[in-house]
């Protein structure tokens, strides 16, 4: 039985769905404690325990530990489930992260499956659903399977009521990516978001990006949605031919639009000027894909805290090499390879 220390490195979320990702994708059980001990309010909160659940139905698992606030969790799979299936959070938790974490299992085999998510669409800390879509899912279809998806409703913090729905072609196997180059950006594209709130926060939001980052007004779109609650989100699309990089600026109540904004928008400027192909954010989370598939390689800035933690995790579950090679200050290669032949 692998035992996994759920305070280890960031002591965060991830800890536990990439645990759960590589014992459904693997079939190896495992036993993790201290779950989220390094976050305030520690344990499994209604996200984590919605992507238990779901591991649990994808892997026919038996599971022990799986309440609120437990801080540990036994886990053992016993098989691959696909088909339909339909997950709740309960709450505003990412509905997104749910769904990352049991898609790797569900990309390979030969039936197809559906999952429905319902929860946060728009989370702070979170990828948010155009991230999901946009960035992450062509990815992976990039890997052989064909994953598309759709967003039913809006659910942002604190009311949730959000819904996605994820659809999955399988391939026999994962292929390998390459993301060395970014080339030339091809598409830019600023959408301010707004549910139960007045257009000229988006307004606003999207004239700080036109004065900032010079995009034109056929770059800027206002979307009014509906939602359970007010929620605002700016989501500034960056395409290259590589790449669609999506940066977030999450609005909440008492935050100026501006500074929504001026958030996306260093962060945006900072992703134009490392000419990287993958932002902070993508690196993390292509990790345990490129493990699970015959490997590959990206250029990235240098890893965060999440990176390294994520990473630990992937080397308990798998036998991987991970080479980071620094080719400039802001960029970094990161080099993906099984030691052994394909999994499974
Ligand atoms: P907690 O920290 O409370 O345990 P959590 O379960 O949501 O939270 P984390 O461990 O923080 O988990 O993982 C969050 C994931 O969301 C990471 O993969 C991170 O890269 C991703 N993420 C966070 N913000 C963004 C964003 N703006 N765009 C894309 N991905 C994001």
């Amino acid at each position: 039985m692998l035992e996994v220390d759920g305070s280890a490195g960031e002591g965060g979320g991830q800890v536990l769905r990439t645990c759960l990702t590589l014992s459904v994708a693997l079939g190896r059980p495992f036993r993790i404690t201290g779950i989220r001990a390094g976050r305030p309010r520690p344990g499994l909160q209604p996200q984590h325990l919605a992507a238990v659940r779901a591991a649990a139905a994808v892997g026919a698992a038996h599971v022990e530990g799986d309440r609120l606030g437990s801080s540990w969790l036994l886990f053992e799979p016993g098989g691959h489930v696909p088909g339909e299936h339909r997950f709740e959070i309960g709450s505003a938790g990412s509905a997104c992260l749910v769904a990352q974490t049991v898609l790797p299992a569900l990309a390979r085999g030969s039936a197809p499956s559906r999952i429905r998510v319902t929860g946060g669409t728009h989370n702070r800390a979170a990828p948010p659903y155009e991230f999901l879509a946009q960035t992450f899912l062509p990815l992976v279809s990039r890997l052989g399977p064909r994953v598309t998806s759709r967003l039913e409703r809006h659910g942002f913090e604190p009311a949730g009521g959000g819904a996605i729905t994820v659809d999955v072609q399988p391939a026999a196997a994962l292929g390998g990516l390459d993301l060395g180059e970014r080339g030339r950006i091809t598409r830019r594209r600023a959408r301010a978001v707004v549910a139960g709130l007045s257009e000229a926060v988006a307004e606003r939001e999207l004239a700080v990006v036109a004065a900032r980052l010079g995009w034109t007004d056929e770059e800027l779109t206002i979307e009014t949605v509906e939602a359970d609650c007010p929620g605002n989100v700016l989501l500034l699309e960056i395409g290259s031919a590589a790449v669609t990089e999506v940066v977030t600026g999450f609005g909440r109540r008492s935050k100026p639009a501006e500074a929504v904004a001026r958030d996306a928008v260093v962060l945006a400027q900072r992703y134009l000027d490392a000419e990287v192909p993958v932002g902070g954010h993508l690196a993390d989370q292509l990790l345990v894909p490129l493990a699970l598939a015959d490997g590959g390689r990206f250029v990235c800035p240098p890893p965060t805290a999440h990176f390294v933690t994520n990473l630990d995790v992937v080397r308990r579950f798998l036998d991987v090499e991970v080479s980071l090679v620094a080719l400039a200050s802001q960029r970094v290669r990161v080099e993906v390879r099984r030691r052994q032949g394909s999994w499974g």
